[in-house]
């Protein structure tokens, strides 16, 4: 009979030791929230390429929450997976597809379609997709067809709930939020403060460093409201430890696997904190 009890003991003091760390584990998860999206995918290893397939699974293999990445449309609306508004040469909102298609990345990859590129998310489950619509070149309506066809392909798809989307144009920012009110949808130009993103329906902003720095408060205030905040691209060590004290929602990198080191070893100091260790 004893031994039952000093059995039922043993078990209550484990139970309670766990719940306790649990506790701890929250409040760790709260204080240091932020999390790392790798800018343009994760390319900065060996054979791979800035918005290339094989960045988007590198990123992937990395556990970060996502992986951003830029979409352009050609003249004949196909959608693409490239960063500047050119492509070898070729102003790509006036070129056809057919005389890009066959280009390669500086890596030996073909050019990415954004349909190729989410085919192959779609495989990496749990990483979020970051779409960055560029704006396009007078030319509103070709933009807001390229937010159509955007959201289109992601419900075909049905990868709705994979799907952030990220835009330096205020309209297609607040076509992506009318077509997809349940998606997290930032704006990238800086200047406005969250509320009035939040009143024309945007739910995040995703700013430059130099923007948030002048304008610490906005991060507590995105909070506040319940959007997102995101900063970029910031690969200087100093200034993620600067940024992290404000627990951004995200921090968006060129150097994921460092911005991630450093984001635990912050959790670590704050659990031993806790824990009375330190
Ligand atoms: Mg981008």
């Amino acid at each position: 009979m004893k031994k039952i009890w000093i059995l039922a003991a043993c078990a209550l003091l484990f139970f309670i030791s766990g719940c306790k760390g649990n506790k701890i584990e929250k409040q760790v998860n709260q204080m240091v929230g932020t999390q790392v999206i790798a800018h343009r995918g994760y390319w900065k290893c060996e054979g791979s390429a800035q918005n290339s397939i094989s960045s988007l699974r590198n990123a992937h293999k990395s556990g970060v929450y996502g992986s951003e990445f830029d979409v352009q449309i050609t003249a004949d609306s196909v959608l693409i997976v490239n960063h500047d508004n050119d492509f070898k040469g070729h102003i790509i909102n006036l070129t056809r597809y057919e005389v890009i298609k066959d280009s390669l990345l500086p890596n030996g990859e073909k050019l990415p379609t954004l349909e190729e590129y989410l085919t192959a998310g779609k495989k990496l489950k749990g990483l979020q997709l970051v779409l960055e619509l560029k704006p396009v070149k007078d030319n509103p309506a070709l933009e807001q067809y390229a937010v159509e066809k955007c959201v289109e392909m992601v419900k075909e798809m049905k990868l709705e709930k994979r799907v952030d989307y990220i835009s330096f144009s205020l309209e297609a920012c607040k076509g992506f939020a009318a077509l997809m009110p349940e998606a997290s949808v930032a704006y990238l130009g800086g200047y406005y403060m969250p509320i009035e993103l939040l009143e024309m329906g945007i739910n995040g902003f995703d700013y430059h460093y130099n923007e948030v720095l002048m304008n610490r408060f906005w991060v507590d205030e995105a909070r506040n409201y319940n959007m997102t905040s995101n900063i970029w691209t910031v690969n200087d060590s100093l200034l993620v430890e600067t940024l992290l004290v404000g627990n951004p929602t995200y921090l968006t990198t060129d150097n994921p696997e460092e911005v991630t080191g450093q984001i635990e070893a912050l959790k670590e100091r704050v659990r031993k904190r806790l824990t009375g260790e330190e």
